[in-house]
């Protein structure tokens, strides 16, 4: 935790710095921020809301899975992974280069986008919420979440949970769309939609190592294999176990 804290203050200087960019193209006349409601069609606040979150899912996803790739996971990408049971603390753990990523996309999409300065603010409140939830641990929402009809399409604590047990899945940030389309959905998570039921992913306080074992080792690099011994992957047999072990629920 003390890592997670000691690099979520180093990615809010960095986060900081960004704003001060904005803020300096702005005073130049270089941004597409506007305070007049007016400018545009009210629908547009809503459009405009929606469309930053699929671009910035899209940066996200594209960028955290090339981050993942050996020779650049151990300089961008290994902060975030120290923590194999996340929480909310890990949610801005980025190593510096990894915020400066996600920064330059703020900075971009206001250049480009026009944005209204409460559209702005409702994006990054969505961002840092969402990403708290998302470290929140799979047993912190209804265990039903992800077989709700929206839900399927959302990511959330199950959902991202998977991605600090096995790198090689679920690189989305707000939807499961990328995921899905990219073929890094994991395949337990995704049987277990078909069905109603729990939580497809057991909290790690459950998980075994003679309950179930990782179908797919995580992505070796120099970094990683110093971590401490993985903790097994949500496979099949473990979804059943568990499954088995709670009070089966009906869908929302
Ligand atoms: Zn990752
Ligand atoms: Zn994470």
């Amino acid at each position: 935790m003390q890592n997670d804290i000691q690099l979520s203050v180093i990615s809010t200087i960095v986060f900081a710095l960004a704003t001060a960019t904005v803020m300096m193209f702005q005073d130049r006349g270089m941004t597409q921020l506007y305070g007049h409601v007016q400018d545009y069609p009210w629908w547009y606040l809503a459009v405009s809301y929606g469309a930053v979150l699929v671009l910035q899912d899209g940066w996200f996803y594209a960028t955290h899975r090339l981050l993942h790739r050996p020779a650049l996971f151990p300089w961008f990408h290994q902060g975030h992974h120290r923590s194999r049971a996340p929480t909310p603390w890990t949610s801005f753990a980025f190593d510096p280069l990894e915020a400066l990523l996600q920064a330059l996309f703020l900075v971009a999409i206001v250049l480009v986008v026009p944005l209204h300065f409460i559209t702005l603010m409702a994006v990054l409140t969505t961002m840092t919420v969402w990403a708290i939830v998302n470290h929140l641990g799979p047993d912190h929402l209804p265990l039903g979440f992800p077989h709700h009809w929206l839900g399927r399409w959302l990511i959330g604590p199950a959902h991202h949970s998977i991605h600090h047990r096995r790198h090689g899945k679920h690189f989305g940030l707000y939807f499961t769309f990328w995921d899905r389309v990219f073929g890094s959905e994991d395949p337990a998570y995704a049987a277990s939609l078909l069905a109603p039921g729990p939580s497809p992913l057991p909290p790690p306080r459950i998980t075994s190592h003679t309950s179930a074992r990782p179908t797919e080792p995580p992505t070796t690099t120099s970094a990683n294999r110093s971590r401490p011994t993985p903790t097994p992957a949500p496979d099949a047999a473990a979804v059943s176990t568990i499954r088995a072990q709670r009070v089966a629920k009906p869908a929302l």
